[in-house]
């Protein structure tokens, strides 16, 4: 994917910055390997270092990747011990970048492969389903099965959330394994048409 810089962090659209590039979002339960996976993409540890960086895990980063898109890093959810108002935030601060990003080219749901689809993944697809904007999911931590037992989560994945094969990517960000797959799909399908 080539490099990233650091634009800026953001809570709500008006701190937002230009929507000069493509954007590509990526939500995912916490823990479920999003800055690994960026890191990977990437090709350094500077995503995951300043997105993990205290004050900055609950905010929106912004990151300029080589001269034409744009990764949008949002906050993890799912942390058990966070409190119903915090949540509350959560929700809101995504769903409005999900609802009015007109640069959004679209969203990359990260989950860990041996949990499992639920209302969280839901809400996250039916936001971009609402909006027209394309949907993937990536299965990382790949490397933490067996093939049978892999193929066995990545057909359950498939049966849960009703949704085509197509749209899961297994990965294994430690064994760089199926990662460039992903990139190239994003670049293909998002990326390249809209920087036309
Ligand atoms: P985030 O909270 O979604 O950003 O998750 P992290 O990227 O910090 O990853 C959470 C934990 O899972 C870390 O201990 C990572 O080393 C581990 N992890 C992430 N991706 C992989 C993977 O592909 N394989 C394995 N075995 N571990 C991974």
């Amino acid at each position: 994917m080539g490099s990233a810089k650091f634009i800026k962090s953001a809570v709500w659209p008006e701190d937002y910055p230009d929507t000069n590039r493509p954007e590509v979002a990526l939500v995912g339960r916490s823990n479920a390997g999003k800055s690994t996976l960026l890191n990977a993409m990437t090709g350094g540890a500077k995503i995951a270092k300043i997105s993990g960086t205290p004050g900055k895990t609950r905010l929106i980063n912004f990151f300029d990747v080589g001269a034409h898109y744009r990764i949008v890093d949002l906050p993890g959810y799912g942390y058990a011990a966070r409190q119903l108002d915090e949540r509350k935030l959560w929700a809101e601060m995504t769903e409005k970048y999900f609802a009015q990003r007109e640069n959004l080219g679209g969203i990359l749901l990260i989950c860990d492969v041996r949990r499992e689809w639920t209302e969280e993944e839901d809400i996250v697809n039916k936001l971009a389903i609402s909006r027209n904007i394309p949907f993937v999911c990536c299965l990382t931590k790949i490397d933490k099965l067996s093939r049978a037992e892999s193929l066995k989560l990545f057909n359950t994945w498939i049966e849960t959330s009703r949704l085509p094969k197509e749209v899961f990517f297994p990965v294994s960000a430690l064994k760089n394994d199926g990662v460039q797959t992903v990139e190239d799909y994003i670049f293909k399908a998002w990326i390249k048409p809209a920087t036309k």
